[in-house]
């Protein structure tokens, strides 16, 4: 396989492993074009893994070689289309709630 899979960036991507050696702090292009960074907590394996990129996923497949029933629309791309294998949607965390330490108001 010319690819694999690395945490980055709160995503799990892919990338070209003939180019592509991934390390702590060093970003890389991964196949969904965007450049990611891991950090050094991306490489130790345990807890939850990071939803999928589902480009980085689709760019396998068409590189692959994948027939066109094999290669599912990206969630979002398809209204009538189910949401990601994975569930990424209901599987994300809810986004963290604005609450700072609350100051008295003027007096
Ligand atoms: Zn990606």
């Amino acid at each position: 396989m010319w690819w694999r899979w690395q945490q980055a960036d709160g995503r799990l991507h892919a990338y070209d492993r003939t180019v592509t050696v991934p390390a702590p702090d060093r970003s890389f292009p991964a196949l969904c074009g965007v450049q990611v960074t891991p950090a050094d907590d991306d490489f130790h394996l345990g807890g939850w893994p990071r939803p999928t990129c589902w480009t980085c996923d689709r760019e396998i497949r068409v590189r692959e070689g994948f027939r066109p029933e094999q290669i599912p629309p990206l969630p979002g791309e398809d209204p009538s289309a189910p949401e990601g294998p994975d569930r990424a949607r209901t599987r994300a965390c809810p986004a963290p709630r604005r609450s700072g330490p609350r100051r008295p108001g003027p007096r």
